[in-house]
């Protein structure tokens, strides 16, 4: 039987577990509060900043929103920044992506004060986490990590593909499952455009964790018996439901759901585990940002 893993159930047990921390913050007179700042018009942009409200709202975080015409200047995004940065009741800033072209993102990534970078994406944090003291985890590859072991997954001895190699998944999560860590000590093979027989590199693989952002480009052909298979993509597809289109993986899960131990669902796995995560930093950097994240 292929264990489906639940991303919906792990990520709400996640939440739970946070009420703790933000009951001991309360005690202390502290509100963790997360701002977002939004610099778009994109919907699916939109939408993405309205449910990373809704879920604080659900754990007592307070969110805090901040929308910045797409067509302003850079400057007035700085601006927000530092204004965010220099407010003690703020401790998490969160800048949606993609911004406009005008804008250059490596120096809004740079700009935020690294102790309220919940994304983990300033190149601090990102040097934190390459050399095993990280402060804040990138929300996605933590939040796979937390899938894994919600699931008994070892990851120790493990041999991994990840395949793909962005800032914010690929890589960080062949740095978080390479550390010395219970959650890592993986032996990792990380994929991408270039690589040549990707198909070789994945039947090889004990566990495959796909994040290339092509829809259903992994299948069960692509897999040995038994792995486990993360999927980590949104793709949208035109089919023939109400809006047009449907969220589809970059897992063909029928055919990979036959040879895998156990598979994570799209919707309903990585992407819960995402928004939870984000919920956990701003509990952090609300508490002890400082404190190293190792948490096993
Ligand atoms: P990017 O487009 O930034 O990166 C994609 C990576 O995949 C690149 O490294 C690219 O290689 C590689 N790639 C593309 N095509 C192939 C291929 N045919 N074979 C092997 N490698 C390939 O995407 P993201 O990392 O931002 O996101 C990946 C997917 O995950 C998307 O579908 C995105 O929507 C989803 N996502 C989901 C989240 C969630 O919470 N579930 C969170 C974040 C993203 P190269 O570097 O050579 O171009």
């Amino acid at each position: 039987m292929t264990e489906i893993i639940d991303g919906n159930a792990v990520a709400a047990e996640i939440r739970a577990g946070l009420a703790d921390g933000i009951a001991t913050l309360a005690d202390a007179g502290v509100t963790p509060c997360l701002a977002t700042v939004l610099m778009s018009d994109d919907p699916a942009s939109q939408t993405y900043v309205s449910m990373k409200h809704s879920d604080c709202e659900e754990v007592g975080i307070e969110a805090r929103d901040y929308e910045i015409d797409p067509e302003a200047p850079a400057d007035d995004l700085y601006a927000t920044i530092d204004d965010l940065n220099a407010d003690p009741s703020v401790h998490g800033i969160l800048v949606q992506m993609p911004l406009p072209d005008h804008v250059d993102e490596r120096e809004v990534l740079r700009r935020i004060d690294p102790a309220k970078d919940v994304d983990g994406f300033h190149p601090e944090n990102v040097g934190r986490l390459v050399a095993g003291h990280p402060r804040f985890k990138p929300c996605t590859p933590h939040g796979i990590q937390k899938l894994l072991a919600a699931a008994d997954v070892e990851t120790e001895g493990a041999d991994v593909v990840v395949v793909g190699r962005s800032n914010i998944v690929g890589k960080p999560m062949a740095n978080l499952l390479i550390q010395k860590s219970k959650l890592g000590n993986a032996t990792v093979t990380v994929c991408h455009s270039r690589t040549t027989d990707l198909a070789a590199k994945t039947r090889a693989a004990d566990v495959v964790v796909a994040a290339a952002g092509v829809p259903e480009m992994i299948d069960g052909e692509m897999l040995s018996e038994g792995c486990v298979v993360v999927d980590v993509g949104i793709n949208r597809v035109e089919a023939d439901t109400e809006k047009g289109y449907e969220l589809v993986g970059d897992v063909d899960f029928e055919s990979a759901k036959e040879k895998a131990s156990a598979i994570t669902p799209v919707p309903g796995g990585v992407g819960p585990m995402t928004r939870a995560m984000l919920l956990w930093n701003t509990v952090k950097a609300a508490g002890d940002a400082e404190a190293v994240d190792v948490e096993l």
